[in-house]
């Protein structure tokens, strides 16, 4: 249908960058890139037009739009710049030029394939910078010498795509990146952008490998000088990463945020202060600041008393309450006691949801004033409750009396 849009419209149209290559590599991707060589957003309504099975979302800024789908595939659909192909150095003007100029601009060639949209030639698979030839042989390569330079945050992509798709970076691409290093390309990066990489990095299937990775660059010391990959880290990420997968196992939906337990093992080896400084590099916001410093002490001193002996299951639920999930998470990977790991996913599949049979109300029928009285009773029974000490209503009735 898009490709009838155009012919409507006189517009070519293509399919581009990841979304093409995924059709190669993988087939669960739900995100789509269009590029149409004229204007996006008038494509775009042009598109939207009569269908009730998706919103759209226009930026005038960028000249784009994006379509989301009720059946949760999105598509972006981006102008392709014809501005670059006015320019001197882009002459001589060849057929498909605007969308070689779009696809020349990306970060490597995997990522550089198009497929026609139109009716004519529908399907035709333009490949201008040997992308297929790239996919087969499993490398990663930029389109030019200044890629990093112009970009560094493409460094990271590089390691983030070697990594999800078992590539290699390639020789030169190699060389390109140790200059990018050398000269500190990274130095201009605004937090977010740095963050933003990381996020990824961290959100990937497989995290330790792409971390590795980082690490022979010399690449983590860009987040902070002091963060490195020492035995006793790689340890505790293999730990997160055990961690995640009985998680995902235990079927809690509560919401996760994976990057988060993965960087707080990977920054373990960091004091507070330097936490902080990390955080102030990544451009954290003050409130997330402030999460990772309190939560992190606390899910220390949880760990050190959990590992110490067998704790009661009041006492292990007092412990782990205060702890947000990644922090709870946390205390499960760095414990190296199977009774303490216990504790935990004990805490977070069963403790969290026993609750004393005994209510508000039932205390009121007693003849107990409302109060803070009441959050203490039924604290009580609670954490006799978790310790087996009671079992039926009538032995909190007997406990309460
Ligand atoms: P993912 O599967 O992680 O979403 P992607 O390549 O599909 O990867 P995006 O990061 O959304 O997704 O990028 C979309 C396209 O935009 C890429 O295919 C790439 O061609 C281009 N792109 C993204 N970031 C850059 C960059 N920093 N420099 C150049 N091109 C980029």
């Amino acid at each position: 249908q898009m490709g009838k849009v155009g012919d409507d419209l006189g517009e070519d149209v293509y399919l581009v960058g990841g979304s093409v290559r995924d059709l190669f590599l993988r087939s669960d991707h739900l995100d789509i890139d269009v590029v149409v060589e004229g204007d996006a957003i008038e494509f775009a309504r042009a598109f939207a037009q009569g269908r009730d099975d998706l919103r759209l979302r226009t930026h005038k800024k960028f000249n784009t739009a994006k379509l989301l789908f009720d059946s949760g595939l999105t598509m972006d659909l981006a102008t392709a710049r014809l501005e670059y192909y006015m320019s001197p150095a882009a002459l001589p003007v060849v057929e498909h030029s605007s969308v070689k100029l779009d696809l020349y601009r990306r970060d490597f060639t995997i990522n550089t394939m198009a497929v026609r949209l139109n009716g004519r030639q529908f399907g035709l698979l333009i490949d201008f910078f040997e992308a297929m030839r790239d996919i087969k042989e499993k490398v990663i390569r930029v389109l030019h010498n200044l890629s990093f330079v112009e970009d560094p945050t493409r460094v990271f992509r590089a390691i983030r795509f070697e990594q999800r798709f078992g590539f290699r970076i390639g020789k030169l691409t190699e060389a390109l990146i140790k200059n990018a290093i050398k000269i500190d390309a990274f130095r201009r990066l605004t937090g977010s952008r740095l963050f933003g990489e990381l996020k990824h990095i961290l959100e990937e299937e497989s995290v330790t490998p792409a971390i590795e990775r980082l690490n022979e660059f010399k690449l983590l010391r860009v987040f902070h000088p002091a963060l490195q990959l020492t035995a006793k880290q790689l340890e505790l990420l293999d730990q997160a990463e055990e961690t995640l997968a009985w998680y995902r196992l235990s079927f809690i939906d509560k919401p996760l945020r994976r990057w988060l337990l993965y960087f707080l093992a990977l920054a373990d080896g960091l004091d507070e202060q330097q936490m902080t400084e990390l955080c102030q590099r990544l451009g954290f916001a003050p409130k997330l600041r402030e999460e990772i410093t309190e939560m992190r002490a606390k899910a220390l001193r949880c760990v050190n008393v959990l590992q110490r002996r067998a704790a009661r299951p009041s006492q292990t639920f007092e412990l782990l309450r205060p702890l947000g999930l990644e922090f709870q998470l946390l205390v499960m990977a760095k414990t190296s006691k199977d009774y303490a790991k216990k504790a935990v996913s004990q805490y977070l599949t069963t403790m969290v949801r026993v609750r004393p049979e005994l209510g508000g109300q039932d205390l009121k029928a007693m003849g107990y004033l409302p109060g803070p009285l009441y959050k203490q009773i039924l604290d009580t029974l609670l954490a006799a409750r978790l310790d087996g000490q009671v079992q039926t209503r009538q032995d909190e009735i007997d406990l309460v009396e």
